[in-house]
């Protein structure tokens, strides 16, 4: 009796001490991770506690996946844990998924249960294992699960109360853990999410300005573009209207700057324009606009302008162009023609101010002025562009175009040894419209060529007209270099000249500017139409790019010296001895020297005593009809 006592008393004391024990591990447990956040090292704790209470050879701690279809042994301890911990199981797998279906423990006393077949799969192992459900306040977490005694015992009712007891405890600790560790990635990807929109909102506002710059900048010149001029006149009219003073609104355009396009190449057109862009630039002022409005057109808008101060401008802008481009080998000389409108006289509006100024320009070009200011008598042609091709088309299908005759002659004899055939058109709404804008618009609108061929025509048609009747003579027809460039040209040409007889009535007249194309292509051209018996003649010459080196290398007859030199010859000794300089070298070259613009006498008399060998001009006669010029003739 008193031994039994003393084993019940030895039993009690040893057990109460077990339950100290187990009590002082769980409140150790409770402390340690009740204070502890980071999930990883509650996973360590817990295992390692667990591990302890029940004497397991091995904990693990797996937990059902966001995805609630699989679960993860997040942490581990003791034996082989190494190798589990971090591996997924899919939750119909094993007694986790039993544990998770049932929401009860695992362990030996639940194998009466369960089914035959279940209990068959699962008793070997019955005693082994124990696992209980990690209920959280939330949701269910998943469980801990014990694998063999260390001592090689079984798991026991003690065991499974006590880990209840302890999963009930730290259920929360992992809980509030995971939710602090889903918090922070969140946070982080709230942090990536933040980065990436910065680095998004950075790009946008980058590509925003790119956008802006490309709208309102000009590609080629890095001026500014239409848009960005039209915001700034706007500007300007504005400012103007409140102190009642002037704009000046100047337009440049290049002078036969599409030929060095042509003939060069778009890329070299566009350096060119870029350095002209540069030289104006040099000549604007802060709160003035220089912008490029596209093709070879500039515009500039001067605020507190009036007219006097803006030709004043116009005419440093001319001159600053006054030196040449060089651009590799080639040395480029431009010229260039401005029309000039006044806000508030010439117009109120954007548009109106445009329109003036564009209208004063193209004055300038057929006037061969530099500057012209807008001027409402001579407004009858203004119409709008579109309408203006329009109506070129429109005179070139229906055949409204025709040819007037000008005489050259012999500074020898004094008489007509050739003619020069210069396009005219009478439009019915426009009245009689300058060729060197319909010409223009012909180049820019693909119907040069048509309108070529169409001259070449009716120039040899008259020719043999006159030379039946009259007499012999060649008609000189101003050919664009993009016509003569054209790969069909020798093809076509030939349709028309069938032969010699027939290219001996001919001249075809070409600028400067073509000697800047291709140089072979360029030669074979030429020779091809020398073959045909036509002349060539070097036009406006001094006015566009010079290779006197190259001249001689192609078959060209005749050279004219430009109207510009000829009109100033007389009282500028400049111009005298630039003429006088290229009668000589054209001389030695065994070229033929027109001189074009001849109006005066005095002029005459010079070019004569110079050794000019052809003089054309209004002193002569203006370009006339067929029938005036037959007379001539007579
Ligand atoms: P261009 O070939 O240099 O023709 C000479 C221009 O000078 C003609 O102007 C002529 O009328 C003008 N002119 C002749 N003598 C005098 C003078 O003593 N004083 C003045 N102030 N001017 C004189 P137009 O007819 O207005 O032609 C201008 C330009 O238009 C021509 O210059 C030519 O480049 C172009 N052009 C005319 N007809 C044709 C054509 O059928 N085809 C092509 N491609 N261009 C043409
Ligand atoms: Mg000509
Ligand atoms: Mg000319």
């Amino acid at each position: 009796m008193k031994k039994e006592t003393t084993l019940n008393v030895v039993n009690l004391s040893r057990s109460l001490q077990e339950k100290e024990t187990e009590i002082g591990l769980l409140q150790k447990t409770f402390t340690e991770i009740g204070s502890e956040l980071d999930l990883d090292k509650v996973f360590q704790i817990v295992s390692e506690r667990a591990r302890e209470l029940i004497n397991a050879e091995t904990i693990l701690i797996p937990l059902l996946d966001d995805n609630c279809e699989t679960y993860t042994y997040r942490g581990g301890a003791g034996k082989n844990a190494d190798e589990i911990v971090g591996e997924s199981l899919p939750l119909e797998y094993g007694v986790c998924g039993w544990v998770w279906k049932q929401k009860r423990p695992w362990w030996q006393g639940m194998l009466d249960e369960l089914s035959d077949e279940e209990k068959n799969l699962w008793e070997r192992e019955a005693g082994n294992m124990i696992l209980v459900p990690l209920q959280g306040k939330r949701h269910f977490l998943g469980g801990i699960a014990g694998l063999n005694k260390q001592d090689g015992s079984t798991f026991d009712k003690n065991d499974l109360n006590l880990l209840q007891l302890f999963a009930s405890i730290v259920s929360v600790a992992i809980e509030n853990a995971m939710a602090v560790k889903s918090m922070e990635a969140s946070h982080e990807l709230n942090e990536d999410y933040r980065f990436k929109l910065e680095n998004l909102n950075k790009q946008l506002i980058e590509s925003s300005k790119e956008l802006e710059y490309l709208s309102l900048y000009d590609s080629v010149t890095a001026l500014p573009n239409r848009s960005l001029f039209h915001d700034r006149l706007a500007r300007d009219i504005s400012e103007a209207k409140r102190n009642d003073t002037e704009v000046g609104v100047l337009l440049i355009d290049i002078d036969s700057f599409k030929d060095i396009n042509d003939t060069l190449g778009h890329d070299y057109g566009d350096r060119l324009l870029n350095k002209i862009a540069r030289r104006f630039e040099e000549e604007i002022k802060n709160n003035e606009t220089l912008a490029r409005l596209g093709g070879d057109e500039f515009i500039i808008v001067l605020p507190d302008h009036n007219r006097v101060k803006v030709i004043k401008r116009a005419e440093q802008l001319i001159y600053s162009l006054k030196d040449a481009f060089k651009i590799e080998q080639n040395t480029i000389v431009v010229s260039a023609s401005v029309g000039v409108s006044v806000y508030p006289e010439h117009g109120k509006t954007i548009s109106n101010l445009l329109s003036h100024a564009d209208f004063a320009m193209y004055e300038a070009k057929s006037g061969n002025l530099s500057i012209c200011v807008y001027n409402p008598d001579n407004d009858h042609l203004v119409q709008g562009h579109l309408a203006m091709v329009a109506d070129v088309r429109k005179a070139l299908d229906e055949k409204h175009f025709d040819l007037h005759y000008q005489p050259k002659i012999s500074t020898e004899t004094g008489r007509i040894v050739a003619a020069e055939a210069l396009g005219r058109w009478h439009s019915e709404s426009r009245g009689n419209v300058p060729p060197i804008i319909f010409i223009k618009v012909l180049e820019q609108n693909g119907l040069i060529d048509e309108y070529t061929y169409w001259a070449v025509e009716t120039a040899l048609a008259q020719a043999k007209q006159w030379q039946s009747g009259y007499s012999t003579l060649r008609i000189a027809v101003n050919v664009s270099p993009q016509t003569l460039m054209h790969p069909d040209f020798i093809d076509n040409i030939n349709l028309i000249i069938k032969d010699e007889k027939d290219g001996e009535l001919l001249t075809f007249e070409i600028t400067e500017n073509l000697f800047l194309s291709e140089f072979d292509r360029l030669a074979d051209v030429l020779e091809h139409v020398c073959s045909l018996g036509v002349e060539l003649s070097i036009d406006d010459y001094g006015t566009g790019y010079s290779s006197l080196s190259r001249l001689r290398r192609l078959p060209v007859r005749e050279l004219k010296i430009d109207q510009s030199f000829i009109k100033e010859m007389v009282a500028n000794k400049d111009d005298e001895a630039i003429v006088h300089s290229t009668i000589e070298l054209a001389h030695n070259l065994g070229l033929t020297v027109v001189a074009e613009g001849v109006e005066t006498q005095g002029a005459f008399d010079l070019l004569d005593h110079l050794g000019c060998d052809i003089i054309q001009g209004y002193l002569i006669s203006r370009p006339v009809p067929n029938d005036e010029f037959e007379v001539l003739l007579q």
